[in-house]
């Protein structure tokens, strides 16, 4: 088993650090190599996602992947920019289906902006198709309009398309999801106004078919994202386009306290997979030593249950960091009165101690 690790910028490096360490000390049979990514390749070798780090990846199992980006380069093409690479290797290795977790742990319920009693033992997956909509539908442009309110005037136009395939695949990866949970889906589209997406209820009931054990649901987005905050706990696996996919993870990923800990996978149909934290590089706490780096390390997890299929491996990850959570160990972004404030390597040496005493007493 090959892992390409992609640290990229700002915190990344600090981050992907510890999810390393808590990897080697599994003890597990794999090969870790390391490449640079986003900013700090565009510094090395001119080019945010270079051939190298490309074919490093395509040639991986699976992709431990940092947090890419920096102001400073705001001001360059948008193709050299530090984000293109996550959306290069979203397009080059086919990661269609986008797995986010929201869960909320116990011990940090009062970090939600919820109540504590709509998020307790709050766990949604939320699952975006992640490679079409109106995200990469053509034409797009800008253009003189010739119709419409403004005929004349200058305008900006996308094009919001999903094909049948695209939807099926991601219904498929959704219903298959739902059997290893609580059998429960929840379709999210705009099939009141929008053709695209009445096509993608329809396909998606088709799917369900095959699914007769698996619940389905169908809710519009604006329903969803008042619902995700009145009765978060009414959702189990939530399935929907790229767009809505992307506003409404973000919300969940609000409900659980701290974007510190949320982790995400992003696979293709063979199951290879980039694995990282739903947050971004943090320039603003880079090089502190405060970051908190339990989102990439429960990605690691997630890593080990989907592409490289040590499910118990995850689970002795995930174990570790619900143990230190209940030591009281936090790091800033989540740290409250009573807890005790750690750095980010502190915390990974802490996972790595409950993974180690662990697997002495077993
Ligand atoms: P961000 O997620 O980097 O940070 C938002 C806020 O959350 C900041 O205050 C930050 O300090 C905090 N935060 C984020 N991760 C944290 C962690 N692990 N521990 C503690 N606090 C944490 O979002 P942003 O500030 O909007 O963007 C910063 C840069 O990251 C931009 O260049 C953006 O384009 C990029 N970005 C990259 C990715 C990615 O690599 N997948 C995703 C989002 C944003």
């Amino acid at each position: 088993m090959k892992i390409a690790v992609l640290p990229g910028d700002g915190i990344g490096t600090e981050i992907v650090a510890e999810a390393v360490k808590v990897l080697n000390v599994l003890d597990l049979d794999f090969e870790m190599e390391t490449a640079p990514v986003g900013g700090a390749a565009y510094e090395a070798h001119g080019h945010p996602l270079p051939e190298s780090t490309l074919n490093l990846a395509k040639q991986a199992d699976a992709i431990l992947f940092g947090a890419v980006g920096d102001w400073k380069y705001d001001k360059l093409d948008r193709p050299l920019r530090p984000e293109q690479a996550i959306l290069g290797l979203r397009k080059h290795l086919g990661l269609f289906a986008n797995f986010r977790p929201a869960i909320c742990y116990e011990q940090l319920t009062h970090a939600s902006s919820l109540k504590p009693e709509l998020v307790a033992g709050l766990d949604i997956l939320i699952i975006r198709e992640l490679t079409g909509d109106i995200y990469f539908g053509q034409p797009r442009g800008r253009r003189t309009a010739t119709d419409g309110h403004f005929p004349g005037a200058e305008e900006a136009f996308d094009t919001m398309r999903y094909s049948r395939p695209e939807i099926e695949r991601i219904a498929h990866v959704a219903f298959q999801a739902a059997r290893k949970r609580s059998k429960r889906v929840t379709s999210v589209d705009k099939a009141n106004v929008l053709e695209t997406f009445q096509f993608w209820k329809d396909v998606v009931t088709e799917v369900g078919r095959e699914y007769p054990d698996v619940e389905l649901d169908h809710m519009y987005v604006d329903n969803a994202a008042m619902q995700l905050v009145k009765a978060p706990k009414r959702f189990d696996v939530v399935v929907t386009g790229n767009m809505f996919g992307d506003i409404l993870s973000d919300e969940a990923a609000m409900l659980t306290g701290s974007i510190g800990m949320l982790p995400s996978a992003s696979l293709n149909a063979q199951n290879q997979g980039l694995y990282e934290p739903s947050h971004g590089s943090a320039p603003d706490i880079a090089g502190q030593g405060v970051a908190n780096p339990l989102a990439t390390i429960l990605s690691a997890a997630m890593m080990l249950r989907f592409s490289l299929d040590q499910p118990e491996a995850a689970d002795r990850i995930e174990s570790a960091v619900r143990q230190v959570l209940a030591q009281g160990l936090r790091t800033a972004d989540i740290h409250s009165e009573g807890t005790t404030q750690v750095g980010t390597r502190d915390m990974g040496d802490a996972v790595v101690a409950a993974i180690t005493k662990t697997t002495i007493k077993s």
